[in-house]
């Protein structure tokens, strides 16, 4: 488990190059890594994960300019989540990788929108083939129930998309709802798309009286839906009781 750790946190740092490059269409595999405000190479050293940045104290050794808490937060978050996953899934090399890829393409998915609001297209691929091995949408008995979730969640977003003239939805949301209706089936999908549009109101209302922003201005959606995901797979038969209770 703490192998699977530490080995979280190196694929966490290439999860975040990922995230920076994959939205500006640059290579992931060519190309060094670089300060982001003086654009000094960075050498082997300085790329350990979370040593390098808590050596450094944060700073870039050239410019001595801030470095980012994104590097050392996504390492972290992929250390654990590898961690946990092992610890859930080490009997089975089939559900590991599966979970290991959703893991990895969610979590590149949520901070490329968040930052860039774009949700990279190989990234939704990885998910789905992530997806594909854990079976249970070739599984004949039940497999119809995922397909339709995903199909009908991406018509209601294309929908969304189009009625909205592009502004309020992305077609990268259009995507990203197929792989999560596919990861979820029927209700999971619904309680999903409930929760993010719960939250994605709610903390627009907080950014539009914080920052005097208006709804024209574009907040990435895929971050809640992921975030819904999250919350779907934490507590689904719970709301689903509760949703009992009051209808
Ligand atoms: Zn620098």
């Amino acid at each position: 488990m703490w192998l699977a750790g530490l080995f979280g946190l190196c694929i966490g740092s290439f999860l975040n190059v990922l995230i920076d490059r994959l939205p500006k269409g640059q290579s992931v595999v060519y190309g060094r890594s670089h300060c982001d405000h003086c654009k000094k190479t960075l050498r082997w050293y300085e790329l350990i994960p979370i040593v390098s940045f808590v050596i450094q104290l944060a700073r870039c050794r050239r410019c001595h300019k801030k470095l980012s808490l994104q590097y050392p937060a996504i390492e972290l978050l992929t250390g654990v989540g590898f961690a946990l996953l092992f610890f859930y899934f080490a009997d089975s090399i089939t559900k590991l990788s599966a979970y290991v890829l959703i893991f990895c393409s969610l979590i590149v998915i949520f901070f490329a929108d968040l930052k860039y609001q774009i949700i990279p297209d190989s990234m939704v691929v990885v998910g789905i083939i992530g997806v594909g091995l854990l079976g249970s949408v070739f599984d004949v008995r039940h497999a119809q129930v995922f397909w339709i979730s995903a199909f009908g969640a991406s018509v209601f977003f294309l929908l969304l998309w189009l009625l909205t003239g592009g502004r309020g939805m992305g077609l990268g949301d259009v995507k990203l709802v197929f792989l999560l209706g596919l990861l979820l089936g029927y209700p999971g999908i619904v309680v999903a798309l409930y929760a993010a549009f719960l939250t994605g109101a709610g903390v627009g209302v907080i950014l539009m009286k914080a920052r005097h922003k208006t709804w024209k201005s574009r907040v990435a959606f895929g971050p809640f839906l992921i975030l819904g995901t999250v919350i779907t797979i934490l507590w689904k038969t719970q709301i689903l009781a509760w949703w009992g209770n009051i209808l």
